[in-house]
This record gives structure tokens, C-alpha cells and sequence, in this order.
């Protein structure tokens, strides 16, 4: 199809500036995109599009970072805040959605991914800033949509606007993940272990920055901004400090792996980058660590 007609009507993108403003007015923290996820379902099924949410996209094994007691209270807020009760008990406590269109035409598999989540940063006062000028800033105290997710999840809205209304003209089957919990990177691999994403043979994402111009669209090779976590654990043979022939410090071998790792790149002009977050071992002063954590 021609190109060119990837554009959006004045409707549609007085829709998508409400939908982005709605959505920073309720800022909801990675895993607890409750209000988020209802808001995203219910436009997806207007536009009658197959729409799986919740648990339909999550694998619970694969999550990384939920925190229980956070989930819990955003389940609350979201059910005063009307959200059906039925909806969120469909999720069973998972948050995210996926959009599927099935041309019915024979093609490839394309899937675009949009996070949903916000950070946990209070939203500055400052009558200038755009949300508080005009009147969308966040609802949710210690939270707000400082990352831009808001803006991705609104663009992804429309996209599904503009699939459908154009669906006579394509081909083959678009999935348009709304994945949760971006920050940190927690949420991508819960959806990508459902199997959701084992059939697309074209994925791509995007993210909202702040050094292009209005209208530009960067392209980059794969891999951009992907990261990968991991949990270093050393086992070593605790003693007193006064004999340390007779033990083996964890401690020590953890903190030589640390300096090590920090002689890979550090800084953020090449393309890798690599940081120890969080070490903690040892027991006590005088008693040689048999544990270490990076
Ligand atoms: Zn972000």
C-alpha cells in the first residue's frame, strides 16, 4: 500500500493528544497498570479488534520485580476508580494487553511493542510545565509519567485506530503488544515467555526521546537500549578473621569480580555498558564471609 496514507485523521489525533493526556493523569507503577490496562482493553475492543490481557500475555514464572504489596493497592485504587471488578479478576493479577489483527490475507507476522508504565517520581509544580498548564498532571502522588510511556501507549492506541480502519488493505496478522513494568526492564520477558511473540517474523519498538526534533523518527539496528540482568551469588567458607587460611571469603572473590567487571566500558559513548547496582555480603567484622550478592 501507498505509504503516504499512513496518516492520521484530525479525529484521530485529537483522540490520540485526550488519550496521552488521560494516560499521564494516571501514572501507574511498573505491575500495577491496572487502570492503564482497562483503559488500553476497552478502546482495543471498540475498534473490534482480538484482544488478550493479564494473565493471556503473562508468564508468572518470567516476572522480574513485582512487588505484592504495591499490586495489591493499585488492584484497590483501580476498583475505586471504577474498574469492573469481573475485568481485573480476568487478569488474575497481571497487567498488560495484546491486540491481535488477522487479516485474514496470507503475510508475515508483525509485532510493535508499546510500554505502559510510569516512574515513581513526584511530577514537578512548576506552572509551566505543560501537564500542569493544562490541567493532566498526574492523580497518583509520588508517581508520574516522566519516561514518556504515556505518549507510547497513546501512539499505540492510534495505531490500533489506524489498523483497523485500514484493515481491508492489508495483509497477514499485526500484533500490538502493550507490555508492562519497561522501567527496570522487568515486564518484556513475562510476555515473550507466554509464546505470545513465537510466530512474529518483524518486531519493533520505540521509545519517545528528547534529542530529536518534532517529526524526526530514528531508526537503530536491533538491540537498542536492550538490556540484560543478572544475579551474581558467591559461595565461599566462613572462619574467624584471625585464621583466614581456614576459610574461604566470598566477600573477597566478589569484590575482584566487581573491580574486574568495572574495567569494561563505563560510560555511556560506546555501545556496551556494564554496572554492579547493589553488593552485599558479609556477617559480621571480624568473621570471614561465606556470601556474597552482586
Ligand atoms: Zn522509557
Amino acid at each position: 500500500m501507498d505509504l503516504n496514507k499512513i496518516i492520521l485523521s484530525d479525529e484521530a489525533r485529537k483522540e490520540l493528544v485526550n488519550d496521552r493526556r488521560w494516560l499521564h493523569a494516571h501514572p501507574e507503577e511498573g505491575w500495577c497498570e491496572f487502570e492503564t490496562t482497562w483503559f488500553i482493553v476497552r478502546r482495543l475492543r471498540s475498534l473490534g479488534l482480538e484482544v488478550l490481557a493479564g494473565i493471556d500475555v503473562i508468564e508468572p514464572d518470567a516476572v522480574m520485580g513485582r512487588n505484592e504489596a504495591l499490586v495489591l493497592a493499585a488492584q484497590q485504587r483501580a476498583i475505586e476508580h471504577g474498574v469492573p471488578k469481573e475485568f481485573l479478576e480476568s487478569l488474575s493479577g497481571y497487567t498488560g494487553a495484546m491486540a491481535i489483527l488477522r487479516t485474514g490475507r496470507p503475510g508475515p507476522v508483525t509485532a510493535l511493542r508499546f510500554d505502559i508504565d510510569a516512574l515513581p517520581i513526584e511530577e514537578t509544580d512548576d506552572p509551566q510545565h505543560e501537564a500542569n498548564a493544562g490541567h493532566f498532571r498526574s492523580q497518583n502522588p509520588g508517581f508520574s509519567h516522566a519516561c514518556g510511556h504515556d505518549g507510547h501507549a497513546a501512539i499505540g492506541l492510534a495505531l490500533c485506530r489506524w489498523l483497523s480502519e485500514n484493515r481491508e488493505q492489508l495483509k497477514g496478522t499485526v500484533k500490538i503488544l502493550f507490555q508492562p513494568a519497561e522501567e527496570g526492564v522487568r515486564g518484556a520477558a513475562a510476555m515473550a515467555a507466554k509464546g505470545i511473540v513465537d510466530d512474529v517474523d518483524w518486531f519493533a519498538g520505540g521509545h519517545i526521546g528528547c534529542s530529536a526534533k518534532l517529526g524526526d523518527v530514528g531508526v537503530s539496528h536491533f538491540g537498542y537500549l536492550a538490556t540484560t540482568k543478572f544475579d551474581l551469588e558467591f559461595f565461599g567458607q566462613s572462619a574467624a578473621a584471625g585464621s583466614p587460611e581456614k576459610g574461604r571469603s566470598a566477600l573477597m572473590c566478589a569484590a575482584a569480580a566487581c573491580l574486574s567487571l568495572g574495567s569494561l566500558p563505563g560510560h555511556s559513548q560506546g555501545i556496551t555498558r556494564v554496572q554492579i547496582g547493589k553488593f552485599i555480603s558479609g556477617t559480621g567484622r571480624n568473621i570471614i564471609a561465606d556470601h556474597a550478592y552482586m
